[in-house]
């Protein structure tokens, strides 16, 4: 079954999908950008869930290219799948480290049973990532990923982003 990609303007948090994948920063403990808004909306229970993997499976952090699932608290949505996006670098190509944000999102997204999930522009805000090139691997990794998910939802904040997306998705 094919996945069919999605783009909107506007602010993930509101989204009403299974789950909203956050662009988490390897602490798991909170950040600005998106994952401020997706703390902030979904209050304290998300934090607490992250504290519990904290102590648990990730003790040093959720590495780079990986994603895990918590509740996503008072949020519409039934999960947030924290991933963590590499910071852009000029001297070294991390491109397979954001492709796996994706994929590995997916994944996560399978195993829940989640049907329809809304992705933010994972590195191209605080770390950097130039918004064309981050369109272009994330809709690239999604479009070349098998999952059951059925609607990829790409949220966009603002209108630069969401051209960029569309420019990819044609
Ligand atoms: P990163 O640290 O991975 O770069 P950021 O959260 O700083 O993550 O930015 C990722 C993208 O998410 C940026 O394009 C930013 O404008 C966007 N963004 C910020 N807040 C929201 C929101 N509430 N909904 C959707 N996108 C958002």
């Amino acid at each position: 079954m094919s996945t069919h990609l999605t783009l909107i303007q506007g602010d993930i948090t509101q989204q009403s999908v299974d789950a909203i994948v956050n662009a988490a920063n390897s602490s798991l403990l909170g950040g600005g950008g998106v994952d401020g808004a997706i703390h902030r909306r979904g209050g304290p229970e998300i934090l607490d869930a992250c504290r519990d993997l904290r102590g648990s499976h990730y003790g040093k952090g959720l590495p780079t290219g990986q994603a895990v699932a918590t509740t996503a608290g008072r949020l519409d949505a039934r999960w947030v799948i924290h991933t963590v996006g590499p910071r852009w670098s000029a001297d070294t190509d991390r491109s397979e480290l954001l492709a796996s944000c994706y994929r590995e999102s997916l994944r996560v997204a399978d195993e829940l049973g989640a049907r329809t999930v809304a992705f933010p522009a994972v590195s191209a805000g605080i770390y950097g990532w130039p918004m064309d090139d981050a369109a272009r691997i994330a809709v690239e990794t999604v479009r070349a990923t098998e999952t059951a998910v059925e609607e990829v939802r790409f949220v966009l904040f603002d209108e630069p982003a969401y051209e960029a997306f569309a420019a990819q998705v044609g």
